[in-house]
């Protein structure tokens, strides 16, 4: 039996879906939430920070801010193959923060992306079989996609 945690960061995130049939098309953004879910073990050594635990919540806020929110809050994400957008973006200057990015950002692909932003700094020092699990992107309060292995 394993346990599971969930903790999130929210970022605020301009994307476009340059094939999509209706509205998506556009320039705008989301607050987005990527919560990570994390699973293990609780740590059974006697003493330590985390005895009771999967991981300190606070370890995961602060992964999660460094490689997720730090990339990409008050940024645009931009499909390397959508010109037009680049262009728009290119004329904004060399201080907008743009983030470039070899897929079209829909939730799914960004679920898959923050994953593995996040996956290699997710370890465990007590051999709790700890590992995440689980990415969860909430692009608005009722649609949330998830890449898990
Ligand atoms: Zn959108």
């Amino acid at each position: 039996m394993k346990t599971t945690i969930r903790r999130w960061v929210e970022t605020d995130t301009g994307h476009r879906i340059p094939n999509h049939k209706v509205k998506c098309c556009n320039l705008h953004g989301h607050r987005y939430r990527w919560e990570a879910e994390v699973e293990g073990d609780t740590v059974t050594e006697e003493g330590v920070s985390d005895e009771g635990m999967v991981i300190d919540f606070a370890d995961i806020n602060r992964i999660l801010t460094e490689h997720v929110h730090d990339v990409i809050d008050h940024a645009f994400v931009v499909w390397e193959g959508d010109e037009t957008t680049l262009r728009a973006l290119k004329e904004m200057g060399p201080e907008h923060h743009t983030v470039m990015v070899p897929f079209i950002p829909t939730a799914e692909n960004l679920a898959r992306w923050a994953f593995e932003q996040v996956a290699p700094h997710i370890k465990s020092i007590y051999g709790n079989s700890m590992r995440l699990a689980a990415m969860h992107v909430w692009e608005t309060p009722k649609s949330c996609a998830t890449y898990r292995i």
